[in-house]
């Protein structure tokens, strides 16, 4: 194949998904050129060991800022992905949308269709809650939401501790309010024992990497 209907440039969450939809129609040509390497890394398939593949490096990309004021004039340091599922193969999977606020002052400075009554209708398409559902939460998308499945004991006194010193409970950080303490729901639908021999990033169809 030496041409192409589309070429998607960066194979991380974003640029996975696009290629993922635009080869379901089997007709489409589509390249996704990623600059990192096959998540082959086990920390990449073991929850919450991220750290691991920052520390390794192999699979990341270090971002460095200009030296800013607020860090006493040091430069502030971005690990992000530089692999395939570029940023999904190294976070944290906690499932928390950005606050109202930021989405509507984008809308403000021009970005119109980026106000958060304009992107709460797609991150609600998206998304297929394991609890939630209703005017923030979808139930049938592709996108799978759950709750923790372990709390740890020091978690749930962590947790009253911080209403003990007078926080809101929230039990839904993607609901009407942000703020607050609580317990984040995260995307680890059928991550465990089978999850590490599974790619982070399905290959989309049709497309080559
Ligand atoms: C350590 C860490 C923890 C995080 N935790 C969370 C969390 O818990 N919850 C959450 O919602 N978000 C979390 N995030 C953020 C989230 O992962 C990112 O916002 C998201 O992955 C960004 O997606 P993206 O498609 O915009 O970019 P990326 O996923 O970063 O994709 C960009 C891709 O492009 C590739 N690329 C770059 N330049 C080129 C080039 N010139 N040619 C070819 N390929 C190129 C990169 O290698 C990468 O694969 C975390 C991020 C990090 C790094």
């Amino acid at each position: 194949m030496n041409e192409f209907d589309y070429i998607i440039v960066g194979g991380g969450s974003s640029g996975c998904v696009v290629a993922a939809r635009l080869s379901e129609n089997p007709q489409n040509k589509v390249l996704l050129i990623e600059s990192g390497a096959r998540d082959t890394d086990k920390f990449i398939h073991i929850p919450a060991t991220f750290f691991k593949v920052i520390e390794k490096g192999k699979d990341v990309h270090f971002y460095v800022s200009e030296p800013d004021k607020g860090l006493n004039g040091k430069p502030n340091v971005v690990p992000q992905g530089n692999v395939i599922g570029g940023g999904s193969s190294l976070n944290a999977m906690i499932y928390i949308r950005g606050q109202q606020q930021d989405y509507d002052t984008w809308a403000q400075m021009g970005c119109r269709n980026w106000s958060y009554d304009k992107v709460l209708p797609v991150f609600r398409d998206v998304e297929a809650n394991q609890r939630l559902s209703g005017e923030f939460h979808g139930a049938t998308g592709e996108l799978k939401v759950s709750d923790r499945r372990f709390g740890h004991p020091l978690s749930w006194a962590f947790i009253r501790a911080a209403q003990e010193a007078g926080l809101p409970y929230n039990e839904d950080f993607n609901g009407k309010v942000q703020q607050g303490v609580g317990f984040y729901q995260t995307t680890t639908h059928n991550v465990g024992a089978g999850a590490l021999r599974k790619p982070s990033c399905a290959t989309p169809r049709n497309a080559r990497t």
